[in-house]
């Protein structure tokens, strides 16, 4: 399955649920006004829907969330010549270079969560990721994975975001492999910036949609938006929760970008501690106020698996979880247990003690 289509089935099966509560809406004597606009950016479908805005407003905003998206694709995309590439090339030499104020942000939200995950989100392995090929937009020319070899070598010298150090205005490496990789962690920082900017031109009720994650402030017509999680193992809906006020739903799941060799799938999220793909669940699905905590943390949650989340998750700040196990058992905690509705068969749930 290639990327975009599969990016794509994720962002239908999320619009299927809120369009039925748009029907809800159509009811009332004075319509709401609702606007929606689909882009494709930083890798993937942003759906932007606005509800209760004059459309002049709406169509400002988006306007100037378009911006704040291809100014953050342009600018951390970690493959492209551009800010972030001068940076990795930089790191690797152990030279001090000024700071770079566009991706100082990343790095140093980065750093905390990173430590906080014990390195399970690492955004520093970009060589590692780029060993595996999952750099690449398209995964169709990989036929194997790579030579053990070369995995243990850079294994052996595995850099961590606290190999960049920082001092007074200049910032340097102190690992020659570090590679930053803002993939785990970007989308949830533009989600965060671009509801902050739709905030700014008064806009109460919102979702921006990036292919399946999302983070939604206010309502939709008085009623909760209710989120679809994407089966990871089937087309459609895997099961449903309703988020009201301002939350962030993200999943990391194996289904999203793989590629197959031998009958064996290798997908995109790789455990820094043996530098294969994680494989231990299915996909990770965590709410969180923040959509760039809630990012980090499911990336870390799924490579963390069903007998390391719950550490992980107390000391990312992470209050809901819903682990889907390689076996296919459901992991939650119970906070999370009392918000989730199946939409499939009801899965062996294995709760967790409370995170709090
Ligand atoms: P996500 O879908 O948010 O879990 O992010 C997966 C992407 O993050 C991959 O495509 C890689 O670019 C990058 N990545 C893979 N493994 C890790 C890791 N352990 N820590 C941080 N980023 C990673
Ligand atoms: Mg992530």
């Amino acid at each position: 399955m290639n990327f975009i289509f599969s990016q794509t089935m994720r962002f239908i099966s999320i619009l299927v649920l809120t369009s039925l509560l748009s029907l809800g809406g159509c009811s009332r004597s004075k319509p709401i006004p609702e606007f929606h606009e689909t882009v494709f950016t930083m890798g993937t479908l942003v759906e932007v829907t606005i509800v209760g805005a004059d459309e002049k407003t709406a169509e400002q905003a988006y306007t100037a969330i378009l911006d704040d998206f291809n100014y953050m694709h342009n600018t951390w995309h970690p493959w492209q010549y551009n800010a972030l590439k001068r940076i990795n090339n930089l790191l690797q030499t152990g030279a001090k270079f000024s700071l770079a104020p566009s991706i100082l942000p990343l790095i140093t939200r980065s750093q905390v969560l990173s430590k906080q995950s014990q390195g399970l989100f690492n955004p520093a392995i970009g060589k590692l990721v780029k060993l595996w090929g999952f750099h690449q937009d398209n995964l169709d020319d990989i036929i194997a994975p790579p030579e053990d070899e070369d995995i243990q070598a850079f294994l052996n010298d595995l850099p961590q975001m606290s190999d960049i150090h920082f001092n007074n205005l200049t910032m340097y490496g102190t690992n020659k492999n570090i590679q930053l990789d803002f993939g785990a962690f970007a989308k949830g920082v533009a989600v965060d910036t671009t509801i902050e900017h739709l905030k700014e031109f008064g806009i109460k009720n919102a979702i921006i949609n990036a292919g399946g994650d999302l983070r939604a402030i206010g309502n939709h017509n008085g009623r909760p938006w209710r989120i679809g999680i994407r089966n990871p193992r089937a087309e459609g809906v895997f099961a449903a929760v309703d988020i009201f006020g301002d939350e962030s739903v993200f999943t990391s799941g194996d289904y999203e970008r793989y590629f197959e060799s031998d009958g064996k799938r290798y997908h995109h999220i790789i455990d820094p501690r043996t530098g294969y793909p994680a494989d231990k669940s299915r996909s990770v699905t965590v709410i969180h106020s923040n959509a760039a905590t809630a990012d980090a943390a499911a990336t870390a949650l799924f490579i963390a698996g069903p007998e390391k989340w719950v550490e992980i998750a107390k000391a990312m700040g992470i209050q809901y979880v819903m682990l889907i196990a390689s076996n296919g058992d459901v992991h939650m905690n119970p906070a999370m247990a009392k918000r989730i509705e199946f939409t499939v068969k009801q899965p062996t749930i294995k709760l967790s003690k409370p995170l709090k």
